[in-house]
């Protein structure tokens, strides 16, 4: 954090400008219970928050389809409410297949933590129990400004205290809910970044009772080993593509189904077959070993 805050007092100012209830941006639905925040970009370089409110506004009409979310961080931090904590907010809908090959809508993650459907069959609706945080952007990218990033840093360790959420579970990004979009494009596109995102949401949430010398040290071992596994699971996909690209077997071999399905368990693999000879060898050895 560049910014530092003192006796845990928020430093960023709040702009309240709720959007006039209407059933395409604020339908005053009422939040189940709140499960996750979840972050967005606003997918338009540059552009305000006040910009960006103000169109979610203009869905009233009903000529833009649906869409808003609970509040937009602007470039210089300040953030802009636009639906109050208790109603929904329509910006997780989906009604596309998470990835393609498959018929699931919404990603296994969603179906198992944010579901207030009674009946596990039943498609969820995480709009009834998420918090929705856009974020504007200086480019294509997504880059942040410092400001926007240290608001957001605050802004969801705030929020998490307030719900009881915790920080390295319970804020998803927009892509992990969904599957198919590239929300909030940066982390989406910098997975380490996001790792240590949430790492200082949590530092800050846990500023009232810091951290005992023993705790950081863990906390930098569990650290340096979270980075560690990130490099080689990197490596083992790059290997396994490279492996499945050669030498292509039609139907995976007898002698190391059990691995496959462990791999596709993991998420190591999406399509078991056509697989090589060595890239089947690779999996049975890591299975074996118990690494998957
Ligand atoms: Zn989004």
């Amino acid at each position: 954090m560049s910014r530092s805050r003192k006796d845990n007092l928020m430093t960023y100012q709040i702009v309240e400008r709720l959007l006039t209830p209407n059933k395409f941006s604020r339908p005053k639905l009422p939040i189940r219970t709140m499960k996750g925040i979840v972050i967005h970009w606003v997918a338009n370089p540059m552009t305000s928050a006040k910009n960006n409110r103000d169109f979610f506004e203009s869905r009233k009409g009903g000529l833009k389809s649906y869409g808003s979310a609970h509040e937009i961080i602007d470039l210089d931090g300040s953030v802009y409410v636009c639906i109050p904590k208790n109603e929904i907010a329509y910006h997780v809908g989906s009604n596309l297949p998470y990835t393609t090959g498959v018929t699931q809508i919404y990603t296994s993650l969603t179906w198992d933590k944010l579901n207030t459907n009674s009946s596990r069959h039943t498609k969820p609706y995480p709009n009834n129990c998420t918090y929705g945080i856009e974020t504007t952007h200086l480019d294509r990218d997504g880059r942040m400004t410092d400001a926007t990033y240290d608001t957001l840093v605050e802004r969801c360790a705030d929020l998490c205290k307030e719900f009881k959420l915790n920080p390295m579970t319970d804020i998803y990004l927009h892509q992990e809910v969904v599957g198919w979009k590239d929300c909030h494009r940066w982390f989406v596109n910098h997975p380490l970044e996001w790792i240590k995102f949430k790492q200082k949401v949590q530092e800050i949430s846990n500023e009232d009772e810091p951290m005992t010398k023993v705790e950081k040290e863990e906390f930098d071992k569990l650290k340096s080993i979270v980075e560690k596994q990130t490099s080689i699971i990197t490596a083992l996909h790059k290997t396994i593509k490279e492996l499945q690209d050669k030498d292509i077997m039609k139907e995976v071999p007898d002698w190391s189904r059990q691995a496959v399905e462990a791999a596709e368990r993991a998420r190591l693999i999406d399509t078991p077959a056509n697989g090589s000879y060595d890239f089947y060898r690779l999996l049975t050895i890591l299975w074996r070993r118990g690494i998957i």
